[in-house]
């Protein structure tokens, strides 16, 4: 080796670890970077909707004993006019629920019943099943939420994981048809759940944080099984309408999920937690709400009133690159819609009273 070579190695090698001591003083961990934004723009921050409107999923565990004046002073500040609470349970908890609502709010909650899935596979269970749904709409209830556990956990008598498409299940649908309530379903949950953890998975955050929403193919099944069990299940059944949560895990592929809205005209969608996938394609999501403005309902899930602020903005401003509240589920900036007054109604109350028995039309403009 020459004296001159061996010189420009270390001069190299210097370099390099100049270099690499620089790097590694500016490093850290994606959760702590968090960039103040410099840009300046106009901003148009909303905490209260323009138009009265219907949350159609939301969750209230303890409604049978809750002083509900609380959560009215929530809905008002917000202009809620009626929250749907998904976790109606059935049977006497139900029923508690819609007495309480009756006697103090009658025309500003509507509760939902839920299925008791224990004993599927045993012979009398979908007549039984069917007679307890019957009885809970009897009692107040105005629709059916189906919780992802169908499709994940749930199982049969003889131990088998029970599809969302099921037959046993078939005369719930119908049933509900009859009825002329709508069924709010969440199948799977997103699709990076299934994906490796890493640094190339829009979820690696919410994994690191939650290790057991991680799934894969046997853990209970492909993403993809599950959510076409439930498009089986929605087209086997035209005459029920459904209610897709999430808008069905599809907000991030509007592509696919307007193919899968053209097959299935009983489908609706909801955006409750996925508000930050419409926000990050504005022009994209507007022509989408534009083509399905009869199909869409306003719906949040998570109970945190001061998030509501970010889907107002989301849906009424023009506004660019604002944050979405939930590092987790979007750890970009997003933008507004601006949707025209007449969308808006659709979306935050008219498709609900649509689809929806016993909302108090007054409460609404026209
Ligand atoms: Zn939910």
């Amino acid at each position: 080796m020459s004296y001159r070579f061996c010189q420009l190695l270390i001069a190299c090698w210097c370099l390099q670890t100049a270099q690499c001591q620089n790097n590694n003083s500016q490093s850290m961990d994606f959760e702590k970077y968090n960039p103040v934004s410099t840009l300046v723009v106009p901003e148009h921050p909303i905490h209260k909707a323009k138009f009265p409107f219907i949350d159609v999923h939301n969750h209230q565990w303890n409604m049978a004993n809750q002083d509900l004046s609380e959560l009215i002073k929530d809905m008002d500040s917000m202009n809620m006019a009626v929250m749907v609470n998904l976790s109606g349970s059935n049977g006497n908890e139900l029923q508690q629920m819609t007495a309480n609502v009756k006697e103090h709010y009658p025309s500003r909650f509507i509760v939902f019943a839920n299925i008791n899935f224990n004993g599927i596979g045993e012979n009398d269970w979908s007549e039984k099943t069917v007679k307890q749904l019957e009885q809970d709409v009897k009692h107040g209830a105005n629709g059916l939420k189906i919780f992802k556990t169908l499709g994940f956990s749930v199982r049969d008598n003889k131990g088998n994981r029970v599809t969302v498409d099921d037959a046993r299940l078939d005369a719930i649908w119908e049933k509900c048809g009859v009825l002329k309530i709508p069924v709010l379903i969440h199948t799977a949950d997103p699709k990076p759940f299934w994906d490796s953890p890493d640094e190339h998975n829009e979820r690696w955050l919410e994994l690191k944080l939650h290790p057991d929403r991680k799934r894969d193919d046997n853990n209970p099944a492909p993403w993809q099984t599950l959510l076409e069990e439930q498009h089986r299940m929605f087209m086997k059944h035209p005459n029920t309408i459904f209610i897709a949560a999430h808008f069905g895990w599809y907000a991030n592929n509007l592509t696919k999920l307007d193919s899968l809205l053209k097959q299935m005209p009983n489908v609706y969608v909801e955006f409750g937690a996925v508000i930050a996938e419409l926000g990050r394609q504005p022009h994209a999501a507007r022509a989408f709400f534009e083509k399905y403005q009869d199909r869409i309902l306003f719906g949040k899930d998570s109970w945190v009133p001061e998030e509501y602020a970010t889907y107002f903005r989301v849906l009424e401003t023009e506004d660019e690159y604002f944050p979405y509240h939930k590092k987790y589920h979007a750890f970009w900036r997003i933008y507004g819609m601006g949707l025209s007054d007449g969308i808006l109604k659709k979306v935050y109350y008219k498709n609900a009273l649509k689809i929806v028995p016993d909302i108090d039309k007054s409460l609404f403009p026209d």
